[in-house]
């Protein structure tokens, strides 16, 4: 086997050397853990589908409290650069202090990188425990605006003289003279552009279109309330569909004034919910959705709802996509309370690393994966998480559980 090899990028196209270099962050909290598992699963999958012909070579970047610890920073810029100089990584979960303390390093990972959908399919796999009489109805990918929104970090606190003069411009200049009490008050604003908008909804309609089990893409926003911004978030979504794809996109308009609720079979079709009620109908009617398209904080909501029917945040994956670059990640936290004690469940890092290698192209190495992590599920062999919704289940640690997918490999 050759030594590890960049991946590169020419007329926007990845090219994948056999043995690419994937740096990686461990995570907060149960990061190490969930890492330690996850990594032995990810090159047995390379080796069991390509016969050793390939490999991963991994290589460490530093991001939170072990970043901090070795080199005094949170998210030292050589982390930043590797990232984007190797194009595809994957990272665990890292932790963020609420109400005060360093902004998301989360967050400022996608922003500095411009990783601007962060794509979460949710998917069940049989025999896993799940709250829902029908599991396997949830087939839904959330595609999450991940760059703007109220997530772009532009706040004031209560206060300070900036939240001050913003009080007083939005009073004295645009007239909202009663609209914010008297007293302390803490400002954010919440910039949702054309620009990321469309790019986002171009994302998913693409996908939509390359995935024959995919038909609609539903626009979920608040803009009801949020006139100017969610609301424009629909227009401009809408847009998107009508202008930039002729007949293999329409509206769900189209599909009840033209074709009386029947959707072409080759066409994708664009409808819009609003957030409340797109969280109930993702329970009620979750068969009747495929795509989900929103702004940054509906995604964040949306997709933990959509993990929970299909057996919870230990089995939910995820991936942040830019041009010609992907940051795989799970969607759960570094779930502090569990740090160090080999307990959590690996599979969602398992799974955000099938998304990575469908990014790659290396698709036999992901279907390895998921069949490895679906026969032990099913021999019942299973992290805390499943074992107590799960009778006869036999509890495995997160060491064991990765151990057995290894074996099932194959
Ligand atoms: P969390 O870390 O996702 O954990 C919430 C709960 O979800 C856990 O208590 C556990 O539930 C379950 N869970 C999470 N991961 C699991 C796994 N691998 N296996 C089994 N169960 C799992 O959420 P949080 O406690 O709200 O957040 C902790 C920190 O993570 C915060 O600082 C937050 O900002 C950060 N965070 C980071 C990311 C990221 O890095 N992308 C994402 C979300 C949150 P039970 O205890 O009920 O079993």
């Amino acid at each position: 086997m050759t030594t590890g090899e960049r991946i590169t990028v020419e007329d926007d196209t990845l090219h994948i050397p056999d043995t690419p270099i994937i740096p990686y962050i461990e995570g907060d909290g149960v990061g190490a853990d969930i890492w330690a598992a996850a990594r032995p699963v990810f090159d047995a999958a390379v080796e069991t589908a390509y016969d050793g012909t390939r490999a991963i070579e991994w290589t460490e970047v530093l991001a939170g409290e072990k970043a901090k610890e070795r080199t005094g920073e949170l998210l030292p810029q050589k982390t930043v650069e590797t990232l984007r100089e190797h194009r595809v990584g994957i990272k665990g979960p890292l932790t963020t202090p609420v109400g005060a303390g360093f902004r998301s390093l989360n967050v400022a990972l996608r922003q500095k990188l411009d990783l601007y959908a962060n794509v979460r399919p949710t998917y069940y796999i049989d025999g896993v425990p799940s709250p829902m009489k029908n599991p396997e109805q949830m087939n839904m990918v959330t595609f999450r605006e991940n760059t703007e929104d109220v997530y772009a970090g532009i706040e004031w606190e209560a206060g300070t003289e900036g939240a001050e003069q913003v009080r007083a411009f939005v009073e004295e200049q645009m007239g909202f003279d009663e609209t914010i009490h008297d007293g302390p008050v803490g400002i954010g604003i919440k910039p949702i552009t054309e620009f990321g908008t469309k790019r986002l909804v171009r994302e998913a309609i693409d996908y939509a279109l390359e995935h024959d089990d995919k038909q609609f893409v539903t626009l979920v926003h608040k803009g009801n309330i949020m006139k100017f911004t969610e609301g424009a978030f629909r227009d401009w979504g809408y847009e998107v569909a009508k202008e930039e794809y002729g007949d293999e996109v329409i509206t769900e308009d189209t599909l009840w004034e033209e074709r009386d609720g029947d959707p072409p079979a080759d066409a994708v079709v664009v409808n819009d919910r609003i957030a409340d009620n797109m969280l109930q109908q993702v329970q009620t009617r979750t068969d009747q959705y495929d795509v989900l398209a929103m702004p940054n904080l509906n995604g964040d909501y949306l997709s933990d709802a959509c993990g929970a029917q299909i057996g919870g945040l230990g089995i939910a994956p995820g991936a942040n996509f830019g041009d010609a670059a992907c940051l795989a990640e799970p969607v759960h936290g570094s779930a502090n309370k569990y740090a160090g004690q080999d307990k959590v469940n690996p599979s969602a890092l398992m799974l955000s690393g099938r998304l990575m290698f469908e990014y790659m192209g290396w698709n036999e190495a992901s279907e390895v994966i998921l069949e490895g992590l679906a026969k032990t599920i099913q021999q019942k062999r299973v992290t805390y998480d499943f074992e107590r919704n799960l009778e006869g289940a036999e509890l495995l640690q997160c060491s064991e559980f990765g151990q057995a997918v290894v074996e099932n490999m194959g």
